[in-house]
């Protein structure tokens, strides 16, 4: 079958691991008989030096056109100095909005082979960490009202957690349906015994639930759900969270499994389409260098394969892939746990990946 994917490579070291990325696809795509058919669009810092905007209209065009979007990252100094509408980050939102995209899913993910550089003690890294955190994207408290005001006390500043049903019922959705199709597992994140909004939160995911009565249920206070991502983070499967919970409890989850250039992640709404895209940023450091690893981007591709096109197959393929040139003892620099394993620049990583691919 033919898939139409737009492809941002972005700024810094978007162009480099994007191109490892779309290697990936294309062998992988050989292999199992689809094609894959790619256009280049232009979004944040480089569409700022083309167009004078960090979202060109032609970009969100192509976007709302194509079958899903992969993105690299965007942003790097140059352009952090720009008015706060007109920096690369405010294109990723733009185009977020305009593919009405309202769930993040984020997988954590501990590879085997990676163990040694996971920052837990080594009993609990042996246990496996294997979860998705399904965090909602466009409600809560970094969208409701905000401000200042004066009283006589000083100055005093406000923002918001406003959540309605819908909000949460779509999310949730998102999360009961990934859960299917793993082990079944939901813990709901909340803070239900202070906040009326997550009291809310709280009655309408068990609403939810009454649709998946296969899906274990269970509710977690965010401070108690802090804790046992680092005590025992192999009890979860699928995490749902607010926008607020989920990102501070996304990055602690991302941060147990090691780099951050293992992590991918999907941007979904209503429909297939998605945006898949690594959690790291731009890396302007050593960016052109040829050390940055393509890893994220590539599994942020397979994402898309499972989520987008329903080729859990060929996305399965690609993560064994991944996981044998690990277990070879292959690395980049930013993953180099023992001085036994053999370091690879961005090109040979997407290289060796693709070759296990195609021997699978
Ligand atoms: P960053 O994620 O770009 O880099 C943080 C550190 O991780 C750096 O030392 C970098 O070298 C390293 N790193 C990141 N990705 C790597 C990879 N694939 N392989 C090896 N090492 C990797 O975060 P930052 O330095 O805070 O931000 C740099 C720029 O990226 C900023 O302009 C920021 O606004 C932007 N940013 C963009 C996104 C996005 O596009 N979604 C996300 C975060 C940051």
């Amino acid at each position: 079958m033919d898939y139409n994917i737009a492809l941002i490579k972005g700024d810094g070291i978007g162009p480099e691991i994007i191109t490892q990325a779309v290697n990936v696809l294309e062998i992988t795509g050989k292999k199992y008989g689809h094609k894959f058919n790619f256009k280049c669009s232009l979004l944040g810092g480089c569409a700022i030096d083309e167009t004078g905007v960090p979202l060109p209209q032609e970009t969100i065009d192509e976007c709302l056109k194509s079958d899903s979007v992969l993105l690299g990252a965007v942003g790097g100094p140059k352009w952090e100095s720009l008015p706060g509408n007109l920096r690369p980050e405010a294109g990723l939102l733009g185009l977020r909005s305009a593919m009405k995209l309202y769930a993040n899913i984020r997988p954590a993910f501990l590879f085997e082979p990676l163990k040694a550089v996971c920052p837990l003690r080594q009993g609990i890294a042996e246990k496996g960490i294997d979860m998705i955190i399904v965090r909602e994207l466009t409600g809560g408290i970094y969208f409701g009202k905000r401000g200042r005001r004066v009283t006589k006390n000083g100055t005093e500043a406000f923002d918001t957690e406003v959540y309605n049903e819908t909000e949460i019922k779509r999310t949730a959705k998102i999360a009961f349906e990934t859960a299917m199709t793993r082990r079944k597992k939901l813990v709901s994140i909340d803070k239900a015994n202070v906040l009326e909004s997550s009291r809310l939160w709280r009655e309408s995911v068990h609403s939810m639930s009454l649709e998946y009565p296969e899906v274990e249920l269970k509710d977690m206070l965010v401070d108690n759900a802090a804790m046992q991502l680092v005590r025992d983070p192999s009890q979860f499967d699928v995490v749902l969270a607010s926008n607020i919970f989920g990102d501070i409890l996304s990055d602690e989850a991302a941060m147990i499994t090691g780099s951050i250039g293992m992590l991918a992640s999907a941007s979904l709404g209503n429909g297939k389409r998605g945006l898949y895209e690594p959690i790291h940023g731009s890396a302007p450091d050593i960016a052109g260098q040829n050390k940055s690893n393509p890893t994220a981007a590539i599994l942020s591709a397979a994402m898309m394969l499972e989520y987008s096109f329903g080729l859990r197959r060929e996305s399965t393929a690609i993560r064994e892939a991944v996981n044998k040139v690990l277990r070879a003892g292959i690395r980049t620099f930013d993953i180099k746990g023992r001085d036994t394993e053999q370091i690879v620049g961005t090109v040979q990583m997407g290289e060796l990946i693709c070759r296990e691919i195609n021997g699978i």
